[in-house]
């Protein structure tokens, strides 16, 4: 299969060679009519990216140098800044928001930890996320068998190791590689038709959303780009007994299927990124809903996380209802039911939202 070119797919990309050592890359989206310009220095190594509207008006400004990365965000009525910095052993971010005049105003300081070294936030870069969308026949995420090393991981490529999935049901890791290819190609595919049939909606909010799920894409399948320094770690836990020392307090009451370990909210902890199945639940389960299950937690990598609050609205369980459905009955990945209940409410609804009185999309 031809992959489709930029131009195809509605960008115009122009590049220029500003001096010797600058490049200046301008892709505009026909569509959106948004252009984002990238420049990069090969003497520094430095990358600016900066987002902006049909008016010029900037929406997004990031600036990549030494082991700093400085974003702007002004798309939201409080514009966001985070300054994020790295070195080999560890990352801080410092959040800042609220524009007053030209200076930000202070807001939050985490030390993230290992947890949160460059890779395990990095994105697929645009050009990859359109290489693996367009190639159909292949898995947007592929995973193989690797040699067990001393330390008892299987690196299952590409950069993803596994420990310990000699019980996943039913036939140990290659059964769990099979599910993880078709849960997170199913999930993925899923946002990408989101994105897909409702770019061009009447309602600005819902396009915005549906851009949103590239970005979503980008950053979830960067977590399996060959190279990146962090590896993402599939971890089974077969016995009741180490399963529960996951937990404290109410959550072991729970049947527990699974969780995500991301980036940068537990620094130090070993495994980060990461997923750990509980294999004695999961054989409990049919393979639609292990695939389903794995998405969920993957999905969780991209900084989406539950909210105590029972009536607001749950992002994810909402994408994965769309995306999955509650039985095994085929769904379509290449085009979503506009009447399916759960894609409306995720197309109509912000995560976190409260529940009550808000409309469904029109169609
Ligand atoms: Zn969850």
């Amino acid at each position: 299969m031809d992959l489709l070119s930029f131009e195809q797919l509605g960008f115009t990309l122009t590049t220029k060679q500003l001096d010797a050592n600058r490049t200046r890359i301008e892709i505009k989206d026909k569509l959106t009519e948004e252009t984002l310009i990238i420049t990069q220095n090969v003497l520094d190594m430095s990358e600016e990216k900066k987002l902006i509207d049909k008016n010029r008006k900037l929406l997004f400004h990031s600036l990549r140098k030494d082991n700093e990365i400085q974003e702007a965000d002004y798309t939201h009525t409080l514009p966001t800044k985070k300054v994020r910095s790295f070195n080999a052993t560890g990352g801080y971010t410092l959040r800042i928001f609220k524009k007053q005049g030209t200076s930000w105003v202070w807001f939050k300081e985490k030390n993230v930890g290992i947890s949160a070294t460059m890779q395990c936030n990095a994105s697929l870069e645009d050009a990859e996320l359109l290489r693996r969308i367009n190639n159909l026949r292949r898995p947007l995420i592929s995973f193989s068998h690797g040699d067990q090393n001393r330390s008892g991981y299987h690196p299952i490529q590409p950069n993803s190791r596994s420990k310990n999935c000699q019980d996943y049901p039913s036939q140990g890791e290659s059964s769990m590689i099979r599910d993880l290819e078709g849960g997170f190609n199913q999930g993925l595919r899923c946002m990408n038709s989101l994105y897909e049939q409702y770019k061009n909606h009447a309602d600005a909010r819902v396009r915005a959303k549906a851009a949103g799920f590239r970005t979503l894409m980008k950053k979830l399948m960067g977590n399996f780009v060959p190279g990146a320094r962090l590896p993402f770690t599939f971890k089974c836990e077969n016995d009741v007994g180490s399963w529960a020392n996951y937990f404290t307090g109410e959550i072991t009451k729970k049947d527990v299927y699974a969780f995500a370990k991301t980036c940068g909210e537990n620094g130090g902890e070993k495994d980060v990124p990461g997923i750990v199945l509980n294999t004695t639940a999961f054989r409990t389960l049919s393979r639609h809903d292990r695939k389903s299950t794995l998405f969920h937690e993957l999905f969780h990598h991209a900084g989406y996380y539950h909210d105590e609050d029972s009536n607001t609205y749950d992002v994810v369980y909402g994408l994965q209802s769309c995306c999955f459905g509650a039985s095994d009955a085929p769904r379509s990945i290449t085009q979503i039911d506009p009447s399916d209940f759960s894609c409306r409410r995720l197309m109509s609804q912000n995560h976190g939202q409260s529940e009550d009185g808000v409309p469904n999309i029109q169609d």
